[in-house]
């Protein structure tokens, strides 16, 4: 019998609530190693936190895609680790292996076929990329900019980034860069992220929003006025944004995070004023979900790794250690103490 720890749903917050660490509880079990035909022995590497998981943590999670995490649970979200062992033929011990669906456990047998094999090289290394830059937020950031910013090179836009310090943003804001925007503005929660965002990641300007009022700190950054908006974050930062944009602009609408902790539905309704800014500006405002773009994944993540490799695109972690610090790791990120992609690792 080999022991393991994992992480189980202990309690939930409430859909009006603020998630809080003992929402999750740690336990140790044991896990046969027996393999049977088709499955896997992983052991877990790095283990990923992102903001969707705040609605599998409501009993219903208001959207057809994603399930609900059940009481005394284990919890399951992305992850990459290692195989130790296979029955499973199209993997063998030592293999880089990661899922969208990976038990918060520090080793787990599998069915193979649920796991994709990734290849270390792609990252240099840092297979925890897998889970950020060169993951599915790096590939939010690609496609969504792709598929709904209409960035065009030579026609000096400024694109405009909020939540723009996280996993999706910092790459957002980066690609809106290298695919031609001539002013790239990133608005996010401390002067150190600001600081990270401009010295780091080349962004033109930052603006922090518990520190400055975002409309005024706009009209300076933004002297153009606002082509794409990258949305992380809704409500009234959103607002802000979408006052100054031009005629014709276009709106990704990734995510809403400063309404995950509130009853309302997704997307959350927008308020008069910024419903008719965008009817009578002509401005596009389409629902995005990296999801339905599974078939460009593979591509996808060979330009992430690309860029990365050459340097183009900067890659910030915060990275916490230890499965007991699972809990802790998700509440921060959703308080924003996490720069770039939060990240618990679990094993060496
Ligand atoms: P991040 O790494 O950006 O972490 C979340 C960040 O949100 C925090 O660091 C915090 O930064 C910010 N934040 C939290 N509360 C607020 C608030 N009230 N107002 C403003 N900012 C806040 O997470 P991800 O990059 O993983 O996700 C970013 C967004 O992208 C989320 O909305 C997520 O749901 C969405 N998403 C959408 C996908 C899609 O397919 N459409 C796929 C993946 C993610 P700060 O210090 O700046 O406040």
């Amino acid at each position: 019998m080999l022991r393991v720890q994992r992480v189980l749903l202990n309690s939930r917050p409430g859909s009006n609530g603020e998630p809080v660490p003992s929402n999750f509880r740690v336990e140790e079990a044991t896990v046969q190693p027996d393999l049977k035909e088709g499955q896997v022995l992983i052991r877990t590497l790095f283990l990923s936190v992102d903001p969707y998981m705040r609605c599998r943590m409501n009993d219903d999670t208001g959207v057809e895609y994603l399930a609900p995490w059940r009481l005394s649970e284990v919890i399951d979200g992305g992850g990459v680790g290692v195989v130790e062992s296979s029955r499973y033929e199209a993997l063998s011990a030592g293999d880089t292996v990661t899922s969208l669906n990976w038990h918060w456990q520090t080793h787990d047998i599998m069915d193979g076929k649920l796991l994709q094999k990734v290849d270390p090289k792609l990252v240099d290394g840092h297979v925890s990329h897998f889970l950020g830059a060169v993951g599915m937020p790096g590939l939010t950031a690609l496609f969504g900019v792709r598929k709904k910013g209409h960035v065009t090179r030579g026609a000096n836009q400024t694109m405009v980034v909020s939540g723009a310090a996280g996993a999706c943003g910092s790459i957002a804001g980066q690609i809106g860069r290298l695919d031609g925007c001539s002013r790239v503005v990133g608005i996010c929660g401390s002067d150190e992220k600001c600081r990270a965002l401009v010295e780091d990641l080349g962004f033109s300007a930052a603006i922090n929003y518990r520190q400055e009022e975002v409309a005024t700190a706009l009209k300076g950054s933004c002297p153009n006025g606002v082509d794409v908006y990258f949305d992380n974050v809704g409500g009234s930062i959103s607002d802000a944004v979408i006052a100054q944009m031009n005629n014709g602009g276009h709106v990704i609408l990734c995510g809403q995070i400063s309404q995950y902790n509130k009853d309302v539905p997704y997307p959350p309704p927008l308020c008069h004023e910024t419903m008719e800014t965008l009817r009578s500006k002509n401005i596009t405002r389409e629902r995005f979900m990296v999801l339905n773009y599974m078939e460009k994944h593979e591509a996808g993540i060979v330009q992430l790794s690309q860029w990365v490799i050459d340097g183009k695109i900067k890659v910030l972690e915060t990275v916490l250690n230890g499965i007991d610090n699972m809990g802790v790791a998700f509440c921060s990120m959703m308080k924003g103490g996490n720069i770039g992609k939060q990240i618990v690792k679990i094993s060496d």
